[in-house]
Formats: C-alpha cells, sequence, structure tokens
C-alpha cells in the first residue's frame, strides 16, 4: 500500500457557500469521508497547511509549500496537494522550479465544484491523483479531469467547465478511461541524484500583455515601482510596434541595465519565434531573451524563480536556455 501525504491549501474542493461567497473550509467533513474510503486502498495522512482561496496564494505561500514537501519526501511515496484551481499552474510551475530533480510523484489536484455537492468533480480528481502516485508519476503533476499534465505546461483554460486544464504544448503524462490508464512513460531526465530546495523566489516580476498602442513609456513606470524582471505578451509569433510608439527602444534600455525582459506570444497554443518577422527581430536585437513554447505561467515562475537565484542576466539568460523539468522545447 502507498504511503501518501495530502496537504490541504483550501480552493473549491475544500469550500462551503456562504453570506460572503465560498469560502475554504479547514477539514470539510465529505473530505475526511472521501478519504476514509480512499484508505482501503493507500496509507494516506491528511495535513492542513493553508486554508485559502487560490486568489490569494503568492510567492510566500508557493515557498511554504516547497518546503513542506520537500521535508515530507523521504517519508512517503508521493504528495498529493489539494489546491484552488485558479492559480494551480502558477503554484504548480513555481514548485517545478523549486523542487530541482525530484524524484517522486507531487500531484496537485481541486475541484470545479466543492465536495460536499453531489455534482462535485473532486472525488474522481482525488481519485486521479491517488492513482497518479500509486502508478509513479514523477515530478509535479496536475490531476483534473481524468487527465495528468505537467504542471510546469498546464494552464487554466475554462472557468465552468470540468476540463478546467489543459496541457500546452506537451503531451499529457497520463490518461484514465474505463479500460485503464494510458500513460505516458517517459520521465524527464534528472540532473542529480538528490532533490534539492531552492525556493528563493523575486516578487519584483510584472507581466505586461500589449495591445495596439501601447505606451512605451510603461517601462520606465515599471523599472521606478522597483521591478526587476518583465514579461512581455507580444503579438502573434512574436511581434510588437515600433512606429509611432518604439517599445524596442525602452526594452533595450532595460536590458542594458541588466532587467531581464522576456518575450512570449499571446495565442495559447504553438512556439514564438521573434526571428521571423522584422518586428520580432527589432525586439531580438534588444537583447530579450525569448520563452519559445512555454506557457506564460511557466515564464513568469521561472523569471520569478530565476531572479531569486541570481541578480546577474547572464545567469538568467542561462536558466531560460535549460530545460529543468518539460517546460520547454529547444
Ligand atoms: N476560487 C477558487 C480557488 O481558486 C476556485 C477553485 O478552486 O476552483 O481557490
Amino acid at each position: 500500500m502507498k504511503k501518501i501525504l495530502m496537504l490541504a491549501t483550501g480552493g473549491t474542493i475544500a469550500s462551503r457557500a456562504g453570506d460572503k461567497g465560498m469560502v475554504p473550509q479547514s477539514a470539510p467533513p465529505e473530505l475526511l469521508g472521501a478519504l476514509e474510503k480512499f484508505r482501503e486502498y493507500y496509507d494516506i495522512t491528511y495535513k492542513v497547511i493553508l486554508n485559502l482561496d487560490s486568489s490569494n496564494i503568492q510567492a510566500e505561500e508557493w515557498r511554504l509549500i516547497a518546503r513542506s514537501i520537500y521535508d515530507a519526501l523521504p517519508d512517503y511515496d508521493g504528495i498529493v496537494i489539494t489546491h484552488g484551481t485558479d492559480t494551480m499552474a502558477y503554484t504548480a510551475s513555481a514548485v517545478t522550479f523549486m523542487l530541482q530533480n525530484l524524484h517522486k510523484p507531487v500531484v496537485f489536484t481541486g475541484s470545479q465544484i466543492p465536495i460536499g455537492s453531489p455534482l462535485s468533480d473532486a472525488q474522481s480528481n482525488l481519485a486521479t491523483a491517488l492513482a497518479a502516485i500509486d502508478h509513479d508519476v514523477t515530478g509535479v503533476t496536475i490531476a483534473f479531469n481524468h487527465k495528468l499534465m505537467r504542471g510546469c505546461r498546464a494552464v487554466k483554460v475554462r472557468t465552468m467547465g470540468f476540463d478546467a486544464f489543459e496541457s500546452v504544448n506537451s503531451q499529457n503524462r497520463g490518461e484514465f478511461f474505463a479500460d485503464g490508464i494510458r500513460l505516458v512513460t517517459e520521465r524527464f531526465p534528472l540532473r542529480g541524484e538528490r532533490c534539492e530546495l531552492k525556493s528563493d523566489i523575486c516578487n519584483e516580476v510584472f507581466l505586461l500583455k500589449l495591445i495596439p498602442g501601447t505606451n512605451p513609456e510603461i517601462f520606465g513606470r515599471l523599472r521606478g515601482m522597483g521591478y526587476r524582471g518583465i514579461v512581455l505578451e507580444t503579438f502573434g509569433a512574436g511581434g510588437l510596434h515600433y512606429q509611432r510608439r518604439d517599445l524596442s527602444a525602452p526594452i533595450k534600455r532595460l536590458v542594458d541595465d541588466g532587467i531581464p525582459v522576456v518575450v512570449c506570444s499571446q495565442c495559447l497554443y504553438e512556439k514564438s519565434d521573434f526571428s521571423l518577422y522584422e518586428v520580432g527581430r527589432k525586439v531580438l536585437a534588444t537583447g530579450a531573451i525569448q520563452s519559445l513554447d512555454m506557457t506564460t505561467e511557466a515564464a513568469v515562475t521561472k523569471l520569478m524563480w530565476a531572479l531569486g537565484q541570481t541578480s546577474d542576466l547572464e545567469e538568467i539568460r542561462k536558466i531560460f536556455a535549460t530545460n529543468f523539468a518539460g517546460e520547454i522545447t529547444f
């Protein structure tokens, strides 16, 4: 029987409707009841480490979650983290970078409807997460709607549908069907024997989605506010305007001063390539870093994590040129 730790952090899965809207409960009886049933198959320990709607989960909580996982790793075969769905992809990506060389399964899950409701997807999502550990799906994974996705490739794409997450630019790690499980057995090669906790992270990263006509002054303002890194969601395969409102010049000033600017696409699927068009090449010439086919969530958390490790722009470039856990395709 697999020994599994379940770390609860809140979210809809543990919520109940009240006068102020849905609010998470630390140990809802329906969740404890569900765990009792799963204990027929798994040796489960349940621990509440946070009790938050995931909109309130930020870098401080990522550090706590990563530390709690790291401390428990030697004693368990795998760890399930129940978490709100809204920012789960950010937490799963951040934790992926914080836990280097992760050789055991760490599975995030949650639900679209609270576990106490008859229509809830919580039971099946929990069952999927536990089964991922039973099948030794190592690394950080999100289990949702009978699918397993790499934490650093998952994106929340639906607000109401049960198919709330997609694995973007990377196949699912597994899927559960009535006749069994189809797992992608390929594992990401580890860089060392032991898992290392590297949870330092920088909160001063800004994500800017361009619109046609974005005022170039924004970059100076962001700098004045103390931001140390910027992720830019640009147009299509990779382009931004330089006529009338030249966005390249202020980006170059930031990069020349050692502030990393990571450029990605506003399109959800497929890679960006800033070498294709003149409007992209101009930004490449500034020294901006391409995020290729990374999700925005992965690009943002990778930059936050990179700036937590170093302030040296060349080191940050090297971090972005490294595939740590399957988050990018070179
Ligand atoms: N607002 C909730 C949260 O992210 C939504 C959910 O869990 O599905 O905590």
